[in-house]
């Protein structure tokens, strides 16, 4: 699970996400949650400038085809990689087959990601941890799919 689902302060501003949620409790309590930031994983400060992808998502940034920048232009793309790779690492040392990641960040994003331009519109497309997971066969859900991911991990 992305560690700020589990209250970590670990997003650009500082933050975390804080999901209250009685499935997640029974996992935790079960011993099944492992947790990853995976742009912290890959040595980004906390905070850090906010990073979106340019002109693409994260299959796109995995083929070498879009970059993920920072506010004000610095692209942050290998740092992006590295940390999907710390969490497919994880997947791979724990058989995970489920990942539970956050809504619209450009690492976590499953369904929806901010387009590039920085004034908060959002569009369609994954982050880039969150692609790099599925295009090894890891079944990725954000946070508002918790029961499909417990189904999923049941089946
Ligand atoms: Fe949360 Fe993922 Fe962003 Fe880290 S990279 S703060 S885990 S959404």
């Amino acid at each position: 699970m992305s560690a700020c689902l589990l209250g970590k302060r670990v997003r650009y501003d500082g933050g975390s996400l804080s999901l209250t949620d009685e499935i997640v409790e029974r996992w935790r309590s079960e011993g099944r949650v492992i947790a990853v930031c995976p742009e912290v994983e890959a040595g980004m400060t906390i905070p850090r400038k906010p990073a979106e992808i340019l002109a693409g998502d994260g299959e796109m940034v995995l083929n070498g085809e879009a970059d993920v920048v920072e506010k004000g232009g610095d692209k942050v793309t290998e740092a992006f990689l590295a940390g999907a790779s710390v969490a497919l690492d994880l997947c791979n040392r724990f058989n995970i087959k489920v990942a539970v990641l956050a809504e619209s960040s450009p690492s976590c994003g499953s369904s929806v990601i901010y387009d590039g331009s920085f004034s908060g519109r959002k569009v369609r497309g994954m982050g880039v941890t969150a692609a790099l997971l599925r295009r090894h066969g890891v079944q990725v859900f954000n946070q508002y799919e918790i029961a499909d991911a417990n189904k999923a991990i049941l089946a």
